[in-house]
């Protein structure tokens, strides 16, 4: 045996978003004045009650392991969320509390792929999604959708991406990285195709509560029992409770599911961290008032850029109704030219950008679609007024 390495593992690209954060902290480290528009977590504070729960619990020391599919106030308390807000019965023994959506959504992939099995992604995608469908063994399939379909797929494409060997999809509303939500009509077309063909939904719902307008989000496995029995519910309190570093996520699922994600983990990880399960416990079931504040903050960030995006040539945007992402069709900045050159990729227009007007943006090639950035708005109000203005000013150089 040569000393060889897993032909899965090293297809695995590394984390480009997580990247990105990388060298724009290395460039201000270096003392460079930089607006980053490439956060994937918001920019606030994890509120202060919930910081308490998680002193109160070392301090009494609950410093231990826990169940390894997460503790049972947690389970109750998520439970009810279920129940409240999305409408979805969910019971104790239905839910598992992971290290994260991430974590998560690899336990569901290694839970119900087998070597081969077809998973339908709808083009743009958050970027984790392919890989952790690779390492499990399954396949991705991608779905392009267009700017005039909202970026959100349609139950004609979805039906024809369908074969023998589907065995789920991904939906992701709100989206990361476009800002949309499916309304219920929607869900309800999609939601018939699955039944139809008899697949899995995996509903990655983590930005549920980050909604700027009239939208209402729609948990599609509250829509009916066929559609109920093939979804499993993803989500996490990362992005509601600016806890990315906490690492708590969740699925609902069937009780089959939950009890194979279980065992999984147990071998795996164990239980996720017991302090951040009782913070989570208080982020869950305690008060919710600094969600309001957070959203009043991010949807006149999004109001802002979308402005401004608005009044520049060459590039075109949605207004974005959810997350705390942009998503900007920059393909008719290819063709010009910045100081002689042509720029020809986003990621030539992201390393001007970078390099010649300090600011980070996210090329999205990786996201599925490589003529388009995204600008995260998880960053203050006056950041993102010098960003834009540095932006403002490299369209205006071009010829
Ligand atoms: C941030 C994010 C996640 C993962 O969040 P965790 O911090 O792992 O809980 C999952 N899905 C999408 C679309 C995200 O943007």
């Amino acid at each position: 045996m040569a000393l060889t390495i897993s032909k899965k593992a090293e297809l695995v690209k590394p984390s480009s978003t997580l990247a990105i954060t990388a060298k724009a902290a290395a460039l201000r480290a270096e003392g460079k004045d930089i607006v980053g528009f490439g956060a994937g977590e918001p920019d606030f504070d994890t509120p202060d009650h919930i910081k308490e729960a998680a002193i109160k619990a070392i301090k009494e020391g609950f410093t231990k392991y826990t169940p390894a599919s997460g503790i049972v106030p947690l389970k109750e308390a998520i439970s009810k969320k279920f129940k409240e807000l999305n409408h979805v019965e969910y019971a104790k023994d239905q839910i598992v509390i992971s290290n994260g959506a991430k974590h998560s959504l690899t336990n569901i992939f290694t839970a119900i792929i087998n070597e081969g099995d077809e998973v339908v992604i709808p083009a743009p995608y958050w970027l984790s999604y392919p890989e952790i469908v690779s390492l499990a063994g399954g396949i991705p399939v991608f779905v392009p959708t267009t700017m005039e379909e909202n970026f959100k797929l349609t139950p004609e494409k979805l039906e024809k991406a369908i074969t023998g060997k589907t065995k789920a999809l991904i939906l992701n509303s709100p989206s990361n990285p476009t800002g949309m939500i499916y309304s219920r009509e929607e869900l309800k077309a999609i939601a018939e195709i699955v039944v139809a063909k008899d697949i899995y939904v995996v509903a990655d719902e983590i930005y549920e509560y980050l909604i700027y307008g009239e939208e209402e989000h729609v948990s599609i496995a509250s829509l009916n029992e066929e559609i109920y029995k093939r979804t499993i519910t993803c989500n996490g309190i990362s992005k509601t409770y600016a806890m990315t570093g906490w690492r708590i996520g969740y699925t609902g699922s069937s009780r089959e599911i939950a009890k194979l994600m279980g065992s999984i983990q147990s071998h795996q990880t164990s239980n996720p961290n017991s302090i951040a399960q009782m913070a989570a416990l208080e982020a869950i079931g305690g008060s919710q008032e600094t969600i309001e504040e957070m959203k009043k903050e991010f949807a006149a960030r999004r109001d802002f850029i979308y402005e401004r995006v608005c009044k520049m040539p060459y590039i075109k945007i949605l207004r974005p109704q959810g997350a705390f992402y942009t998503f900007i069709d920059v393909s008719d900045v290819f063709a010009k030219k910045h100081k002689g050159e042509q720029i020809g990729s986003t990621d030539q227009m992201a390393n001007i950008l970078l390099e010649e007007y300090g600011v980070i943006v996210v090329p999205c090639e990786d996201f599925g679609f490589s003529d388009h950035i995204r600008l995260s708005y998880a960053i203050s109000m006056s950041q993102i007024q010098k960003g834009m203005e540095r932006i403002e000013a490299f369209i205006h150089s071009l010829v």
